[in-house]
């Protein structure tokens, strides 16, 4: 990406230009191979048209009651990145579209700063409808929801998944861990294997602005795994 541009929207995420003296937060895992790619859907699974469908019309969990909309994801169904939140707030359940308002503003930023358009890369969250006064998602409605997101990970095959905030972390990883402690290591999604990427939630950011230097670090990591993934020739 144009250093310049780069510096722009770091100033736009309120982050001086900063100059790395060493490596990122933690060395990454030895990368062997990249996640085998595929735009073949597996037998019996459903295509993306069904699959929107189901969650549409889903009644699987109480928030069916009080959603406006499924927000179901958004972004280029065969790309690079995946980005990962915890539930549509009550932007996204007006406007059907995760990460939208003030939270979805600063991580169009940030995947800005990271060098992405929103449009190329693909965004989705653990639950589809919004939990009532924005709270945290509760186990069964993640039980409930968690085969819609583990069918689009496998559609978009992305070579790296980035979570959004513990509660995506730690329902992606099986973990209770916290951001703080997931941040800075290669971690990776169910049998699939799909690298993972832990950083805070856009919508912390913003109540928490001295952590967007974390946040940055991290994309950094992030870039580095990518590029160590999908090396130029492919
Ligand atoms: S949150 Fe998920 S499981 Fe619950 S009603 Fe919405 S789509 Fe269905």
């Amino acid at each position: 990406m144009d250093t310049g541009l780069n510096n722009a929207y770091l100033e736009a995420l309120g982050i001086q230009r900063w100059v790395r003296r060493s490596a990122p937060p933690m060395e990454a895992d030895t990368v062997d191979v990249a996640p085998e790619r595929s735009e073949e859907s597996a037998v019996g699974a459903p295509d993306w048209e069904v699959l929107q469908a189901r969650v549409a019309a889903c009644t699987c969990c109480s928030l069916h009651a009080t959603r406006t909309q499924t927000v179901f994801g958004t972004g280029d169904r065969h790309a690079g990145w995946m980005l990962i939140g915890e539930a549509p707030g009550a932007d996204e359940d007006r406007q059907g579209e995760p990460f939208v308002g003030r939270a979805g503003q600063l991580l169009n930023e940030m995947l800005f700063a990271a060098g992405f358009r929103r449009e190329q890369v693909y965004i989705a969250n653990i639950l589809k409808c919004r939990p009532p006064g924005n709270r945290n998602p509760l186990p069964d409605e993640v039980v409930h929801c968690q085969d819609y997101l583990a069918r689009q990970v496998d559609l978009v095959r992305p070579a790296l998944i980035l979570a959004l905030g513990g509660i995506a972390a730690q329902n992606l990883l099986q973990t209770e861990v916290s951001v703080g402690r997931l941040r800075g290591v290669r971690h990776s999604y169910g049998e699939s294997g799909i690298p993972v990427v832990v950083t805070y939630h856009p919508a912390y950011l913003l109540r928490s602005p001295l952590e967007k230097r974390k946040v940055w670090e991290d994309l950094q990591y992030a870039q580095q795994l990518y590029r160590e993934l999908t090396p130029p020739h492919e």
